[in-house]
């Protein structure tokens, strides 16, 4: 069985194909997302999802967030004893939500598609797939999350020629593609983004505003901790203060006004801010919003006019502002009535669907294109003078992949002995601007400057994966890239020892995460609240922990549902 897995900077979600449709899979809390968050629990064992999350604000050293921003980096968190590389924390989600989809299933899943941003660059997607493997899952491919989105609104079974705009805006990233569907083959003709835009800036701004006018006090104090080196005081004020601007934002998508309530130690802050305020305070970022969106139409040679369906994903664009700013924009409504949260998990599904060679879904062939250029750094000469450091494109940005391209190089220099072949990708003349991938030292016949003639092919497959080759003319000998410096990236020999090592992780056991997850709600609440409220769950806490002694699965499973009501009611329609 193949899944669908949408692996998201906040949330992460699962799909499959089922009986002729994507369906969405709970999670084993019965939800469909599962908070991109993993921690160690109170028993030094990992928990993952929403009993993670509920850590945050208690154990913020214990438990991390937000890693897929750090995909393909060597950046690591520290969890305890040990630290995790981003696509580590990833494979601890996807594994979740295999588990998920098999209970769910009743069968094995071995294989997964799974999304990544349009533009994630060649390591990025490297590591998403390290991340499958580490995971015991086959990604049987990596699929933009702009395509899939296409994939969920079945935009790919019109009868007619369209062209489609997908404006993605999720947790932490941008994605607006172009999407082209012609005789059954969609094509991805633009794709352009921003990889650190996202409803998270949102709240950031949101949370500048207070502190730098009702909540001064609080910025203050915050310093104040920091300076004494109390981090773990000044993280939890920093997070209880995400949390209430993250709840404000929400409150704002569905009314006029909303109070920003802050509560810490023995002070209280309210701050009523409108829609029209908040509007004004995040003007910079719908102006950013429409950068990628300008580009991919001018890379694509398309106006607003020639589309004919604006598609709107993440859980972001359910902001009425940005829904506004796009209808001004395009002069058109944005289709809107799948949930954006769940559509590239169903893209994905679909995907798999079509990859499980589903009789009910029309054959489309699908194309993607390259998100950036990748070239490789040459010298130009110019009379007397030697420029170094440029750059040759050689497979530019937007082209439909796969491509295979190739460009013929001489020497620079009499009786050169090797020729170094450097990858770049970026956009820049000048190679130090742009991003190096790797090199290749390719050994050459000593001759005068310009007497070795060389071939450098490029090929990008269909999974955003880049291979270089370099061929000296009258050698015919092929010599083919191996990246060893790319800093990003495992080793093979490093994956293999990463997954021996994450096999002797301590996972929690599944049929305890449901209890866990009501005590860690209870922990945090009871440090959120004060007065009665706190009085109570502290009661409610001793309550479950007597029921837990007895070990009577009905009697706490019963416990359980109540105590989880009882709190629903004290949080409101708002828990996040
Ligand atoms: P995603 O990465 O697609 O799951 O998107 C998550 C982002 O959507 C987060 O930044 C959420 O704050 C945001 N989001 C979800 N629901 C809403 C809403 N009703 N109003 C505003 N933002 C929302």
């Amino acid at each position: 069985m193949i899944i669908g897995i949408d692996l998201g900077t906040t949330n992460s979600l699962c799909a499959a194909w089922h009986n002729g449709e994507a369906r969405i899979i709970p999670n084993v809390h019965g939800h469909n997302m599962t908070p991109s968050v993993v921690g160690i629990g109170d028993d030094g064992d990992i928990l993952v999802g929403l009993p993670a999350r509920e850590r945050l604000l208690l154990y913020p050293q214990l438990t991390t967030s937000l890693f897929k921003r750090y995909m393909g980096s060597n950046k690591t968190a520290k969890l305890g004893e040990r630290s995790f590389r981003p696509e580590e924390l990833s494979s601890l989600i996807l594994r979740s939500l295999k588990e998920d989809a098999e209970r769910f299933l009743g069968e094995k899943v071995t294989e997964a598609i799974v999304t990544v941003p349009a533009y994630f660059n060649d390591t990025q997607r490297k590591a998403t797939k390290i991340a499958g493997e580490l995971a015991g899952l086959k990604v049987d491919r990596l699929l933009n999350e702009p395509t899939a989105a296409a994939l969920a609104y079945g935009l790919h079974q019109r009868d007619v020629e369209s062209t489609f705009l997908i404006f993605d805006l999720g947790g932490g990233t941008f994605d607006v593609s172009i999407l082209q569907l012609f005789e059954g083959v969609m094509e991805v003709r633009a794709s352009a983004g921003d990889n650190f835009l996202g409803g998270e800036d949102f709240v950031t701004v949101l949370l500048d505003a207070f502190l730098n006018g009702p909540g001064q006090a609080l910025r203050q104090q915050y310093a104040a901790e920091h300076n004494a080196d109390h981090f773990e005081q000044a993280h939890r004020l920093e997070q209880v203060l995400r949390k209430e601007a993250e709840r404000v934002k929400r409150l704002l998508s569905d009314n006029s006004t909303a109070d920003f309530k802050v509560q810490w130690q023995e002070n209280s802050y309210t701050w009523t801010i409108t829609e029209s305020e908040f509007a004004k305070l995040v003007e910079p970022l719908l102006v950013r919003l429409r950068t990628p969106i300008e580009r991919a139409l001018r890379d694509s040679r398309m106006r607003t006019s020639d589309l004919n369906e604006i598609v709107l994903a993440g859980g972001a664009s359910r902001m009425p502002l940005v829904r506004k700013m796009v209808a001004r924009l395009f002069g058109r409504l944005p289709a809107t009535h799948l949930n954006p949260d769940e559509l590239v998990a169903r893209g994905a599904a679909v995907q798999a669907g079509l990859t499980m060679g589903d009789a009910a879904l029309d054959e489309i062939v699908m194309t993607d294109v390259c998100p950036y250029t990748l070239g490789t750094e040459v010298s130009e000469r110019y009379g007397n003078d030697l420029q170094s450091g440029i750059y040759l494109p050689i497979i530019e940005r937007n082209s439909i992949v796969p491509i295979s391209r190739e460009k013929s190089l001489t020497t620079m220099h009499d009786d050169q002995k090797f020729v170094n072949i450097r990858i770049f990708q970026g956009e820049s003349r000048e190679v130090k601007d742009n991003i190096f991938l790797g090199e290749l030292e390719v050994p050459v016949p000593q001759r005068p400057a310009g007497g070795v003639s060389l071939t450098v092919r490029y090929t990008y497959t269909v999974d955003g994966l880049l291979e270089a080759e370099c061929t000296v003319d009258d050698a015919k000998e092929k010599h083919r890239l191996v990246i060893e410096k790319n800093p990003g990236s495992l080793s093979p020999e490093q994956v293999a020892e990463r997954l021996a090592q994450m096999e002797k992780l301590k996972i929690h056991p599944r049929e305890q995460l449901e209890n866990t997850l009501t005590l860690n709600r209870m922990q945090r609440m009871y440090e959120e609240y004060l007065g009665e409220e706190r009085a109570y769950i502290g009661q409610l806490i001793g309550r479950f922990q007597r029921e837990l002694q007895t070990q009577d699965a009905r009697l706490i499973s019963e416990a359980r549902r109540e105590i989880n009501k009882l709190l629903d009611n004290l949080e409101g329609e708002l828990r996040l």
